[in-house]
């Protein structure tokens, strides 16, 4: 029988777990993360890879408390960039320092983005140059530049991997929970952890059901779109209508093959579950021609993504404010709710960990598989 002995087993591979066991590790805790696929294989890979500072909650005219908790992200993701974090993203890919809030000419999206930039000054910047894409005659609406950041995705998994930390294994399937260990019968191995961080992200409902945990979560279904194509400017931007939700949210991507993807998320993807992949995709032609009717994207390929956003349960299936962490003893459920939130996640677990017990640093058995970084969407459908 092999054994492992750590402080803190974490379990799922996402952006949730991997930052957490980044700073644990920092701190001196001996760690081991356990992924059932690929690092970032689920959510954390098909975001759109927005530091959001909460700018868009705020559309209806107030700051609400997602606006706030949210807020003060860009920063400290910013600082862990410029390696003054105690996570370092210095080998991270920056794709655009800003993401900016567009309206179309109607009066009721000019009402929005008023209402909205009153109520964030300091947040939104209306004097900053357009973005080139938005320079065009045929641009009549308005533009505000916001401190928000978009990342390469798979550039911070790779900042965040511990190597010879993380294994891949199915906690639930491929290893079972002994009520104070956990066994693995292919491998003969026993891990023992102190405590156990659950950061599976949609996968912990199944996880939950293997513990006897029972905290409610909830789905929020989007059908995404992704556009490959080779117009020459980038876009990040959400497209402000009459509502307090972005119309679109648009984030560019390069791909392998030289192109660029556009992926395309907000009320598009959200109304759009329903439709199937060809209507959806027919919609999102349709919408991109009515806001940008000077955009020729000629050849390009379409490609549509179904996924679940997997969260705490809330009334209505409305959003929640903030990350999520719960002390359940042996076991701490989380769901970070935002990439973005993910920093503000292991703020939370923190204190609830007991300090280091010192133990001696373990080695793998090399038969055990380890993980490797989920390709990029896009890489995988276009
Ligand atoms: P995940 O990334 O889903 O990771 C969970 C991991 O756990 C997976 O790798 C899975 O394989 C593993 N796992 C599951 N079950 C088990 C098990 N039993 N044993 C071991 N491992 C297991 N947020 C933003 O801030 N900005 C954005 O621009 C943004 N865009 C988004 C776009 C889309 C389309 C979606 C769906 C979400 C977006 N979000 C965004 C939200 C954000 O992506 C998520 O909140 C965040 O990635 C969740 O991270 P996670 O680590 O909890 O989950």
């Amino acid at each position: 029988m092999k054994r492992i002995e750590v402080d803190v087993l974490i379990i799922g591979g996402g952006i949730a777990g991997l930052w957490l066991q980044r700073r644990l590790e920092q701190r001196g805790y001996q760690t081991l993360l356990l992924e059932a696929a690929n690092l970032g294989g689920k959510q954390s890979v098909c975001s759109q890879g927005i530091i959001h500072g909460g700018t868009k909650y705020a559309l209806n005219g107030m700051l609400t408390p997602a606006a706030n908790a949210i807020g003060e992200m860009p920063a400290r993701w910013q600082a862990a960039l410029a390696g003054e974090d105690e996570i370092d993203l210095r080998q991270a890919r920056l794709l655009s320092d800003a993401h900016y809030l567009w309206s179309t000419a109607s009066l009721s999206s000019k009402l929005t983005s008023f209402f909205a930039s009153k109520a964030l000054r300091g947040r939104v910047n209306n004097d900053a140059p357009l973005p080139p894409l938005f320079q065009h005659p045929q641009f009549k609406g308005n533009c505000y530049r916001l401190n928000e950041l978009v990342l390469d995705v798979p550039s911070v998994l790779a900042c965040l991997q511990v190597a010879g930390k993380q294994l891949q294994g199915c906690a639930g399937e491929t290893l079972r929970w002994q009520g104070d260990h956990w066994y693995w019968p292919e491998y003969s191995l026993q891990i023992r952890a102190r405590r156990q961080v659950l950061c599976a992200g949609e996968g912990s409902e199944a996880l939950q059901q293997h513990l006897g945990l029972k905290t409610p979560m909830q789905r929020r279904p989007l059908h995404m779109v992704m556009v490959k194509h080779r117009y020459p400017d980038s876009l990040f931007a959400h497209c402000i209508g009459a509502s307090s939700k972005p119309l679109a949210t648009i984030t560019s991507h390069p791909h392998s093959d030289g192109s660029q993807v556009w992926y395309i998320g907000g009320e598009v993807a959200e109304s759009g579950v329903e439709r199937s992949e060809a209507e959806q995709i027919a919609h999102a032609k349709h919408s991109l021609q009515q806001l940008l009717p000077w955009v020729d994207l000629g050849q390009a390929d379409w490609a549509t993504l179904r996924i679940n956003r997997a969260e705490p349960k809330q009334n209505s299936l409305s959003r929640p404010d903030s990350a999520y962490a719960e002390d359940l003893g042996d076991f701490i459920l989380c769901w970070p709710t935002k990439l973005a939130l993910a920093p503000n996640l292991s703020d939370q677990v923190l204190p609830m960990l007991a300090p280091p017990a010192g133990l001696a640093c373990y080695e793998l058995p090399s038969e055990l598989p380890q993980p490797a970084i989920s390709q990029p969407i896009w890489e995988q459908l276009l």
